[in-house]
C-alpha cells in the first residue's frame, strides 16, 4: 500500500436532488474502494440518522471550540445555527485506511476542498430536474417542517448557480442514468479499466 494516493470525491447538490442516494450507490461499488466521510453537526438527528454513522451529532459549543482548535478541513453554517464540516482527522482516517474519501457536502464546502486539494479532487455538481421538483421531494420526505422546507428551497437557487464551477455535473432526470454517470466518472478519475 506503499503508494497509495488518497482522491477525494466531493458531490453537491442543493438538498432534495438525490445526491445521497447517488454516494450510497457509489459506496456499495466495492471496485471504487470509497469510504463515506462522516461529517460533523450541530443540528438534532433525523428520523433513523445514527450518530458516528450518518454524522458525527456534537452541541454548537463543541462545534465552536473545533473551529477555534482549526480542527476542520471547511466548515460552514449551512443554515442558521446549524453548522456543518469536515474534520481534518476524518479524511487522515480514511485514508490511513487506504481508501477513498466521498463527500455528501453543500456547494460551498465541497468547492473549498476542491480548492484545498485540486488534484486530488474530483467536485460533482448534481443537479434536480427543476426547483419545483425539489419542493416536491423535499415534501414527500415528511421530516422537516413547511418553514424548513422553504429555507431549503430558498438555499437551492443560489446554489444551482455555482454549479458551473465543479468539474463535472450530472442531471438527476432519471436516477438509473444519473448513477451510471456518477460510476463512469469516478471510473475515470480512478483510472480503473471499465
Ligand atoms: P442535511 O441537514 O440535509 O443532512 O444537510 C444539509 C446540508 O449540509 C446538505 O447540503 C449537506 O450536504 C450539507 N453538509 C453536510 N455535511 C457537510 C459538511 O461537512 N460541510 C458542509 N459544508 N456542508 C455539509
Amino acid at each position: 500500500m506503499g503508494n497509495f494516493e488518497g482522491k477525494l470525491f466531493v458531490f453537491s447538490a442543493p438538498s432534495g436532488s438525490g445526491k445521497t442516494t447517488i454516494v450510497r450507490h457509489l459506496l456499495n461499488q466495492e471496485k471504487f474502494n470509497l469510504e463515506f466521510s462522516i461529517s460533523a453537526t450541530s443540528r438534532e438527528p433525523r428520523g433513523f440518522e445514527v450518530n458516528g454513522e450518518d454524522y458525527y451529532f456534537i452541541s454548537l459549543q463543541e462545534f465552536k471550540q473545533y473551529i477555534k482548535n482549526d480542527d476542520f478541513l471547511e466548515w460552514e453554517e449551512v443554515y442558521r445555527d446549524n453548522f456543518y464540516g469536515t474534520l481534518k482527522s476524518e479524511v487522515e482516517r480514511i485514508w490511513a485506511k487506504g481508501k477513498h474519501v466521498i463527500f455528501d457536502i453543500d456547494v460551498v464546502g465541497g468547492l473549498r476542498i476542491k480548492k484545498k486539494f485540486p488534484e486530488k479532487t474530483l467536485a460533482v455538481f448534481v443537479k434536480p430536474p427543476s426547483v419545483d421538483e425539489l419542493k416536491i421531494r423535499l415534501k414527500k420526505r415528511k421530516t422537516e417542517s413547511d418553514e424548513k422546507i422553504n429555507m431549503r428551497i430558498a438555499k437551492a437557487s443560489v446554489e444551482l448557480a455555482t454549479a458551473p464551477q465543479f468539474d463535472k455535473i450530472i442531471k438527476n432526470y432519471d436516477l438509473a442514468i444519473a448513477l451510471k454517470e456518477a460510476e463512469e466518472l469516478v471510473g475515470e478519475f480512478l483510472e480503473l479499466d471499465s
